[in-house]
């Protein structure tokens, strides 16, 4: 952790999982990791204490490594046990999935089996937008609607899928899979895509590479219970493998 000369002010957004603060500097957030988790839109609600400050350390590790990796995101660090700072940007209303192992609504949409594990990686786009529940996306809608460019698509696609190589190493490592996860990017005020939001159980799923056990929100969502100690254990495996 780092000392910082910012201190939080007004709350600017407050979402399912985190809150978003402004601070003395206008390109800085201040963001708070929740104990809440929420699935289906918001009809499911709990309160799990320890969430926060896992999912704090884990996507600030995560957001570290990238950027060692040479993939920048907004993070810039970590402030206390539940709080981080990022770069401001005017996050792209999109959630982009990529996806190496069946699961979730995939399984539904295409009537595979979950756990199928797929030739090559897929990316999908999803309409962050809860009055709408989140619908999917074809480039040509995300075209109409204007929520970024074909090239901006691109880019986009071709960040999210060197992300997940990275990812499922970095995860194969410490015997995780990694199945699928959602980004979200922001554009930066010279226009460029930066990888924004958290990487962490709540936006990842990630099985036990020998007994497939579900290590995220999953647990949650299904009623399987043991979520923090699951994230927990994703935190103890991660930090470890830290250095491999
Ligand atoms: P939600 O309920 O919308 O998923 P969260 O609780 O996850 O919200 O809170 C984070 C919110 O802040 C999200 O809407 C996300 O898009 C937004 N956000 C994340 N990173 C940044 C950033 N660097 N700048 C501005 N907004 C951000
Ligand atoms: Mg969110």
């Amino acid at each position: 952790m780092q000392s910082t000369h910012l201190s939080p002010s007004t709350l600017l957004y407050e979402g399912k999982a985190k809150q978003l603060f402004l601070t003395n500097d206008p390109q800085v957030l201040w963001v708070h990791y929740k104990d809440d988790a929420t699935a289906f839109n918001g009809q499911k609600f709990d309160r799990l204490l320890g969430k926060g400050v896992l999912n704090n350390l884990i996507s600030a590790q995560i957001f570290n490594d990238l950027a060692d990796f040479g993939i920048p995101s907004h993070f810039i660090n970590r402030v206390s046990d539940t709080e981080q700072l990022v770069s401001r940007v005017e996050i792209i209303p999109l959630e982009v999935v990529v996806r190496n192992v069946v699961a979730g609504s995939l399984a539904k949409r295409i009537g595979w089996a979950e756990g199928r594990r797929l030739q090559e990686p897929i990316v999908e786009f999803y309409y962050k937008n809860d009055d709408l529940g989140d619908p999917l996306l074809t480039e040509n809608h995300i075209e109409l609607l204007e929520l970024a460019t074909t090239h901006e698509i691109t880019d986009l696609r071709e960040q999210a899928l060197k992300i997940n190589d990275f990812l499922t190493k970095r995860f194969d490592k410490v015997d995780l899979q990694l199945i699928d996860f959602k980004l979200e990017f922001g554009r930066q005020s010279n226009g460029s895509l930066i990888l924004a939001d958290e990487i962490s159980p709540d936006t990842c799923r990630l099985w036990d590479r020998k007994t497939n056990e579900k290590m995220d929100k999953d647990r949650f969502r299904r009623n399987l219970g043991g979520l923090v100690e699951a994230y927990q254990e994703v935190w103890n495996r991660l930090d470890k493998g830290k250095d491999a």
